[in-house]
Order: structure tokens, then C-alpha cells, then sequence
């Protein structure tokens, strides 16, 4: 059962460009059986999500959130499973993961050194539950220290696209051995470690995403421009 664990829609993530129907569409269209929708600090209304698991039956949409701590060091986590509103800005990373562990939730590291390039020494005690090895926001030449990283942490690397446009879907996604109809069955799959991690493919896809980077970076130079102007006048 193939799965995107990372996904966010314009209806919750200012950043995402996402309707939430047709990012279930684009996945359905690349083939995958069900994707989690992870918007930043946000949920899915339950209502909502039911509607869209039944319009959209047998795919299936689970119950996901994106958050940040900037308690000490700028993380983002996937925590997956949970209904209840994790309200985690101010949390501690070790809060987090009492509150995730309490919930019967899975909590995962996402996008590695995108912000910082450190190892929370947190993890090193009470590593998360995996920690995420390809998606949109992760530079390929990382791959390898990631994979290093979550070996000496004892965890495992989940695969997914963090999509916020059109193109970033199915980019990468993780294949469950067992089908899973509920969040609780989910957990427990990801917790037993029963699926493979399918990497991004050499295709479009890292293309236009490359394209869009070089974009992006092009904007950021463009701005420190801007902003060196303001400086020197
Ligand atoms: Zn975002
Ligand atoms: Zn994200």
C-alpha cells in the first residue's frame, strides 16, 4: 500500500499552493492508495476528513500534523495518528515526544539539517520513531548522512514529498507490506517497520524541482540585494 506520509494543502498551510482535492487526485493519479495530510500546526477537521474518505473510498486520507519547535533548536516533526491538537511551539522536543508516546501517535523527524546542521542531542536519548530520508525539502547529497544519522540513532528512514505544488507529488513515498484502513492501524505498521522506502526517481520531477530551487535562490538574491540597498543608503 503505497503512502505519502508528508503532504500539506492551501486550505490549512499558507506556504502550499495545494487544493486539498487535488493533491488527493494527483496522488491517485501517481498511483499511490492513500497519503497523510500534515499541514503545519493544523489538522484536518474530522468532518472533513470523513467526507474525503468517503468521496474518495478506497483511497485513503489519514489524520496527520507538521510542527515546529523553536523551544531550542528550529525542528520540524510529522507526528501521525493523533486527533487531538498538538499545541507544540513552546514545547520541548522531550514534551513532544511524552505527548505523542501518551497519544499512541508516530512521531518523526522531518527534513533533517533544513534549518540547522545539528543533531538535537535529545535524539540521541530518546530518538523519534524515523526520521525522514528523501522528500522535496531535503538536498540529495544528504541522503547518506541521513542515513548514518538514523543508524546511530537506532531509527528508521521514511521517504516522502512534503508537497506543496502539483509536480511534488509521489516525488517519494513509503510501500506498506499490509493494507491499512484506520490511523491506529497505521501507527502500528510504521511502528513494526513493515514497509519499504521508494526514493525519488531520476525523472521530471527532480527536475522541476531543481528548477524551482534555482528560482528560489534566485528570489533570495534578489532580496539580500534589496535589502543590502537598504543598508547602504
Ligand atoms: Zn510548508
Ligand atoms: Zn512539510
Amino acid at each position: 500500500m503505497k503512502i505519502d506520509l508528508h503532504t500539506h494543502t492551501r486550505q490549512r498551510s499558507y506556504c502550499s499552493a495545494l487544493d486539498e482535492e487535488v493533491l488527493i487526485r494527483c496522488a491517485i493519479q501517481e498511483g499511490l492508495d492513500g497519503l497523510a495530510i500534515t499541514d503545519h500546526g493544523r489538522l484536518v477537521p474530522k468532518q472533513i476528513l470523513e467526507e474525503l474518505n468517503e468521496k474518495y473510498h478506497p483511497f485513503r486520507i489519514f489524520i496527520g500534523v507538521e510542527v515546529t519547535l523553536f523551544a531550542r533548536d528550529y525542528q520540524d516533526y510529522i507526528i501521525l495518528g493523533i486527533h487531538k491538537p498538538v499545541m507544540a511551539s513552546d514545547w520541548t522536543y522531550d514534551i513532544l515526544l511524552k505527548y505523542v508516546r501518551d497519544s499512541g501517535g508516530y512521531i518523526y523527524w522531518a527534513h533533517p539539517f533544513r534549518y540547522r546542521d545539528v543533531l538535537p542531542p535529545e535524539h540521541k536519548i530518546n530518538p523519534p520513531d524515523a526520521v525522514e530520508i528523501y522528500s522535496t525539502n531535503i538536498r540529495p547529497d544528504l541522503t547518506s548522512r541521513i542515513k548514518q544519522v538514523a543508524e546511530r540513532m537506532g531509527c528508521r528512514t521514511i521517504g516522502a514529498s512534503d508537497a506543496h505544488f502539483k509536480e511534488d507529488v509521489g516525488y517519494s513515498y513509503i510501500d506498506l507490506e499490509n493494507e491499512v484502513s484506520s490511523d491506529a492501524e497505521l501507527v502500528a505498521e510504521l511502528k513494526k517497520g513493515a514497509f519499504k522506502v521508494i526514493p525519488p526517481g531520476i525523472d521530471s520531477k527532480q527536475k522541476e524541482k531543481d528548477q524551482r530551487d534555482a528560482k528560489y535562490q534566485a528570489d533570495l538574491g534578489d532580496f539580500s540585494n534589496f535589502v543590502k540597498g537598504i543598508k547602504d543608503t
